[in-house]
């Protein structure tokens, strides 16, 4: 265990010097230096001061079944010690990842029942937009390739994935999104420019979502891509209804609907897949995160019926030229094996419990005068700082409030999320037990209240 601060004090200069950081500011990080963390159990992480900190946010909303299970520890060792690789490529395979498969198409909604891995939700929607090219190349459909997602959505960094994103800071410099990419509004229900009632936000979207088709032309749609909840875009939770209304439009029109449920699956709003509370099936969907709880990483594809036998008669004798080394890795299809045996043996009855828990702690902050809003389902939360609450005024941006939160949340001994402009989001693990849920509360409310104390915010209120 890494206590020894000059030894810390070294690797603050080794990574500096040497490990570019994802989705952060290279100049920010080389003048805040990393913060390392060296052990972590249940809900808790220990940082290289000996500081224990309850992790509110499971790591990048991944570690759903919490820190440190013995026996994913074991699955994974027995299973390098008895074949660390097997590749998937021509016809060959192993235990773990079948039986893998097998396991999510069982559980999975409607007839989700083909399982392609991958490493990670990145190259899961990547690897969707190449299966939906093929699936209408193949039913002689080529000029559908147009994609539709929605505003403040999240579906990964790759070169096109990112264009399915719709966070400026994933396009400015990048290139994307490319011309074949399309928006409609977020449901945000606090922040709407259309309307602000659930019904409204449907009738809105459902509107604009036609609009949209029509403007490209129904006959180029490919697919239209959903989070059940809004995850990187600020956890903002659509209305009951809407995702069944968008999935009504799409049927309407034969275009195939997915629905990306990397932050929420395995049991983050409660169901196993958050599409089940919405009563639809989708075409495809995409998982990650909480497919291993971040031991390993691991993505899926989950493929219809229907999906699978166009682009499968569409290929015929040929090979369909979509893999990678490390699809259906057999380690981390073990310890997902291991990890959804922990989940179903009372980690998911848990979260449920602690779900509403965490949902009651974080809405009695309300009252608190910087809270503008307070959302999400189960163990997915955000808190909204506002400087006045009717005109729902963000914190400047000029205060560089994200770092600041996280920051203060750090010295409280709280792990958050801290999303620009003072939204604070929270994903902890299920396992958390009640005093944790009410500890990281407890500790958001000191965060608030020093926030309100800091001379710059006092100085825009
Ligand atoms: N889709 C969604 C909804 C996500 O939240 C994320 C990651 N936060 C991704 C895709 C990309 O997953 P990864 O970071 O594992 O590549």
């Amino acid at each position: 265990m890494l206590t020894h601060p000059p030894l810390a004090n070294s690797l603050v200069e080794l990574d500096r010097r040497h490990l570019v950081h994802p989705v952060s500011s290279f100049r920010g990080h080389e003048a805040r230096g990393v913060r390392i963390l060296t052990s972590a159990n249940g809900a808790t992480v220990t940082d290289a001061e000996g500081r224990q900190l309850i992790d509110g946010f499971a790591g990048l909303w991944c570690v759903n079944a919490g820190y440190g299970h013995e026996s994913v520890i074991e699955a994974a060792t027995r299973q390098m010690r008895e074949l660390p690789y097997a590749t998937g490529y021509f016809d060959l395979g192993a235990e773990a990842p079948i039986r893998l498969a097998a396991a999510l198409a069982e559980r999975a909604p409607g007839d989700l029942n083909h399982v392609y891995f991958t490493l990670g939700g990145s190259d899961a929607v990547d690897s969707t937009i190449r299966f939906i090219r093929y699936y209408w190349h193949a039913l002689g459909q080529p000029g559908r390739d147009q994609f539709i997602s929605v505003a403040s959505g999240y579906h990964g960094s790759t070169s096109m994935g990112a264009g399915l994103t719709a966070l400026p800071l994933f396009h400015d410099g990048f290139g994307v999104p490319h011309s074949w990419q399309h928006k409609i509004a977020s449901h945000d229900l606090y922040r709407n420019p259309l309307a602000s009632e659930p019904q409204a936000v449907i009738a809105a979207s459902v509107a604009e979502l036609r609009a949209k088709i029509a403007e490209i032309g129904a006959e180029r749609v490919a697919a239209f891509y959903v989070e059940p909840i809004q995850g990187s875009g600020g956890v903002l939770v659509p209305p009951p209804g809407w995702i069944k209304a968008m999935h009504a439009v799409c049927r309407e029109f034969g275009i195939l609907f997915v629905a990306d449920e990397v932050i929420t699956g395995f049991g983050r709003t409660g169901p196993l897949f958050a599409c089940e509370d919405e009563d639809i099936v989708p075409d495809l969907m995409t998982v990650a995160k909480g497919l291993t709880s971040g031991y390993l990483p691991m993505g899926a594809v989950l493929m219809s019926d229907h999906v699978y036998e166009v682009i499968a008669d569409g290929a015929g004798a040929k090979a369909v030229g979509h893999g990678f080394t490390y699809s259906a890795h057999p380690v981390s299809a073990a310890v997902a094996l291991e990890v959804l045996s922990l989940y179903e043996g009372g980690i998911f009855d848990n979260g449920r419990a602690m779900g509403e828990r965490l949902q009651a702690g974080l809405r009695s902050l309300s009252d608190h005068p910087l809270v503008g809003d307070v959302r999400g389902r189960g163990m997915l939360a955000a808190v909204e700082l506002v400087t006045d609450k009717t005109a729902k005024t963000p914190l400047p941006a000029a205060l560089n409030a994200a770092t600041r939160l996280f920051d203060r949340a750090w010295e409280q001994g709280l792990v958050v999320r801290s999303f620009a402009q003072g939204v604070l989001g929270y994903a902890p693990p299920l396992c958390c037990t009640a005093d944790e849920i009410d500890a990281i509360v407890a500790r958001t409310r000191k965060v608030l209240d020093l926030t309100l104390e800091d001379p710059e915010i006092r100085a825009v209120l």
